[in-house]
């Protein structure tokens, strides 16, 4: 059963489980968080047992949801899916985990969304695989035990600080997903250029890796977007010459910024004389919501110290005064 409740997002990413990988063998980068579950998977399997509830927390596009799947399969289990926000009611999780088979492997993304009254019913069910249900209302009401299936929760999230401390507190296994390297991304690019029956030659896939954001989604969607331009304006073929027209077109830049990077920086340069500035007021400017900029925008940023994050607000790094083919001010003038 591979995610059985539809998410708005859902159709956006069908694209990318074409090229998605499904053994552990075929998962490209993260080598430690890599080496330690494989460790963890091989030893609930001896056991018979669940594993340990598995908590990724990462930027978007990293290979949570894919990782979580891969559990899945090495496991021998089913995937279950589902999300914090899809998931109102206590109900709707009681009924998710009463169906759960032995071992399961229940994935919920977004978890730092997740309803308080929600989260109140997964602690036993992670604990004691165990879940309180209150029936009835008022002087009737009455709590009922239901013993559930052993499983193992993977919970996803962009977003640490917002985990509630008792939750955190519940996944045996926290796992920090970290950009990719050009390299990493380059094979990943190789492959699924093959996959696609557009094959890459190595500075063609270098080009892309180089411009990806550290991001295998990202690779996935600027390939997508390549292979359209090699098809018809090249012979089917993606060289280096081809990916660097196409991306440029895109407007994706030669660091991988995108409009959306490259107007954040831009704004802080020219309005902000380059910090620092509140997020909250560049999310203002942006008119983009805080979220948007902390968990989609700012992450790469920061990692290529092109922002730095201080106590008084985000500051511009020199690096990126460069880029953007400004002067950065003179340190002291201020
Ligand atoms: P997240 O859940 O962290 O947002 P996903 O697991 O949905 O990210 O990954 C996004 C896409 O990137 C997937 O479709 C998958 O094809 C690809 N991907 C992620 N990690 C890898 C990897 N290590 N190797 C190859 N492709 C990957």
């Amino acid at each position: 059963t591979l995610r059985p409740d539809p998410r708005p997002e859902d159709k956006a990413m069908d694209q990318d489980r074409a090229l998605r990988p499904e053994r552990l063998t075929d998962f490209i980068g993260q080598a430690e968080a890599r080496a330690n579950l494989r460790i963890f998977i091989e030893s609930a399997r001896r056991r018979g047992e669940a594993m340990d509830h598995v908590l990724f927390h990462g930027p978007p596009g990293l290979g949570k949801t894919t990782l979580a799947q891969i559990m899945a399969r090495e496991l021998g289990v089913n995937f279950r899916m589902t999300s914090g926000p899809v998931l109102a009611k206590a109900g709707d999780l009681a009924a998710i985990l009463t169906n759960l088979e032995r071992n399961d492997v229940l994935f919920i993304d977004e978890i730092h969304r997740l309803n308080p009254v929600v989260e109140e019913v997964l602690y036993p069910a992670m604990e004691d695989f165990e879940l309180d249900l209150v029936i009835g209302e008022g002087p009737a009401a009455r709590t009922v035990r239901i013993e559930l299936q052993p499983f193992t929760l993977v919970g996803a999230t962009t977003r640490l600080g917002l985990l509630t401390t008792p939750l955190r507190d519940r996944f045996g296994i926290p796992t920090r997903l970290q950009f990719y390297t050009v390299d990493e991304l380059h094979e990943i690019v190789t492959r699924n250029a093959i996959k696609l029956g557009t094959p890459a030659d190595n500075d063609g896939a270098r080009e892309i890796a180089k411009r990806a954001r550290g991001t295998p989604r990202i690779a996935g969607r600027l390939l997508r977007r390549v292979v359209d331009f090699a098809v018809v304006e090249g012979d089917g073929r993606i060289t280096r010459e081809i990916a660097d027209n196409a991306l440029t077109r895109l407007g994706v830049d030669h660091l991988g910024l995108d409009g959306a990077d490259r107007r954040y920086l831009g704004l802080m340069a020219e309005h902000y004389g380059g910090g620092p500035v509140g997020i909250e007021t560049m999310a203002a400017a942006l008119s983009e919501s805080r979220d948007a900029l902390e968990e989609v925008i700012e992450p790469f940023l920061l990692q290529q110290g092109l922002i730095q994050r201080t106590p008084r607000g985000r500051m511009l790094g020199k690096k990126a005064w460069r880029h953007l083919g400004l002067d950065a001010p003179e340190v002291g003038e201020k």
